[in-house]
């Protein structure tokens, strides 16, 4: 059997889909290897969203592609949403590649590993692929944190936006085989899930639920090993009463919404085929807060989008200035070819476009430091996750307004009572900011115990290659 390594880029949604194909491979005997120099097999499951992303894919595969000439690599495979995108010519143009598996093929990587030739998959591939609770799974994650996926797929219309090409309609799993899932992950010794789906509050709605997410919600906050769920993008319009509801009453359910605006124009918004206006939206936000005061608010925008004025982009940096998010990210625009906003007119040139970026994300430091400045003194429960990226003289964690790799973090430069291990939830003071940062003192005060032994996989260390150079994309 041989060695494979695997390379995860993108978001959370492909990196569960890298997961269940390393699940796939472990159990039947494959190693698993985070050196890409001793692997015989790589994978290299790609992301293909945006230019960046693309690049960032390519880039990714032919630095792979070395170790088939310096390394044990015998075999290379891509997989992903850049085959979704672009099957042949990734056949044609990089004859590194022995094969390649798309988003509903992931059950073909076993043979894509094991056999010398293996058959092509049929094309299309006749059903589309959703895992379920008995699919195997190996965390990429820290122990104590998993991403559970619980929709594929997506059916809005957004102009801007290849997805539903790549991914297909969107189809929702079944709620038992969420919770399954949910119950034992925690009984490997998850304590963190974050829900993902192309649009999470339409889960359910294809299998006739109503009400699916916050119904969802309410059962996973009564897993007792759980101690925080959370849930990331939510479609504005999607967000009910029901589901403001149930982040409210779940006291496991991170105060904690993720709602990609895109813009706040609503000339900009009709035309990327998200309808809306930003007054609309602002009346959601408040209605957000005023049930969940101590909520914490991420979005993010797209300028640079054809059509897109000063007058336009002042409206968001208005909405912006508005709205007070915690968090905010701004992509510039990608034209993509087979997008419905492929051939719209009066392109925003590059230069204009990356002014507008910069401007927006000074605006929302400024806002970040200032609401920040105010968590000082203030105590809430932390998430230990280990030593800092940057020194090993302090630890790193996060709060609940903080979602896994996007939000900033917590430095912790004092500690009360004994060390903390990784996955320990404990009570923190904040005692001083930055721009996206908090620094805090560690308090003695355990916030949620761990009821269940834990299981084989608590150990989890990453399983993944890290590639040289790898940018983020949602
Ligand atoms: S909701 Fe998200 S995934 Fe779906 S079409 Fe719009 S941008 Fe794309």
């Amino acid at each position: 059997m041989p060695k494979v390594g695997m390379v995860s880029l993108g978001c959370p949604k492909n990196l569960v889909d890298s997961e269940v194909m390393l699940g796939i491979l472990a159990q039947h005997g494959l190693e698993i290897t985070p050196r890409p120099d001793e692997a015989e097999v790589i994978i290299v499951n790609t992301c293909a969203f945006i230019e960046p992303a693309k690049q960032e894919s390519i880039n990714t595969i032919l630095e792979m592609a070395q170790y088939k000439k310096f390394g044990a690599a015998r075999k290379l495979v891509v997989a992903g949403c850049l085959v979704e995108r672009y099957r042949r010519e990734i056949r044609e143009q990089i004859p590194e590649v022995d094969y390649v598996i798309g988003t509903n093929e992931l059950e073909g990587v076993l043979a894509a590993c094991t056999e010398n030739s293996p058959a092509p998959p049929p094309e299309p591939p006749a059903e589309p692929y959703l895992y379920h609770e008995f699919t195997p799974r190996v965390l990429s994650t820290p122990a104590y944190s998993a991403y559970l996926k619980i929709a594929e797929g997506c059916d809005h219309p957004c102009s801007f936006c290849v997805i539903p090409q790549m991914r297909g309609a969107f189809r929702s799993r079944r709620f038992a085989s969420v919770i399954r899932e949910a119950e034992n992950l925690a009984r490997q010794g998850v304590r963190e899930i974050t829900i993902v789906g192309q649009d999470t509050t339409s889960y359910g709605e294809d299998l006739g639920l109503r009400d699916g997410l916050p119904a969802l919600l309410r059962e996973l906050g009564k897993i007792p090993d759980l101690a925080w769920v959370r849930f990331l993008y939510c479609y504005p319009n999607r967000v009910t009463d029901a589901l403001i509801a149930a982040v409210a009453e779940t006291p496991k359910v991170a105060k904690y919404f993720d709602i990609p605006l895109q813009h706040a124009s609503a000339g900009v918004l009709k035309l990327m085929k998200r309808g809306s206006t930003g007054r609309q939206f602002l009346r959601l936000l408040d209605k957000i807060r005023a049930a969940i005061p101590e909520v914490a608010l991420r979005t993010s925008f797209i300028v640079g989008f054809p059509g897109e004025t000063e007058e336009d982009f002042k409206a968001l940096l208005d909405f912006v200035a508005a709205a007070e998010f915690d968090h905010l990210g701004v992509f510039l625009y990608s034209n993509e070819e087979n997008s419905r906003s492929f051939k719209l007119p009066n392109p925003v040139a590059a230069g204009t476009a990356r002014r507008r970026q910069k401007q927006l994300m000074a605006l929302q430091q400024r806002i970040s430091r200032r609401k920040l400045r105010e968590m000082v003194g203030k105590s809430l429960p932390v998430l230990v996750e280990g030593p800092a990226e940057e020194t090993d003289l302090l630890y790193q964690g996060r709060s609940e307004r903080q979602a896994p790799g996007i939000d900033g973090c917590i430095l912790i430069n004092d500690i009360e009572g004994p060390a903390p291990q990784p996955g320990d939830f404990r009570w923190a003071t904040i005692t001083q900011t930055g721009d996206y940062d908090l620094v805090a003192r560690l308090e003695a005060r355990v916030f949620a115990r761990r009821q269940l032994p834990t299981g084989p996989l608590a150990a989890g260390a990453l399983v993944q290659i890290q590639p040289a150079a790898t940018i983020s994309t949602t």
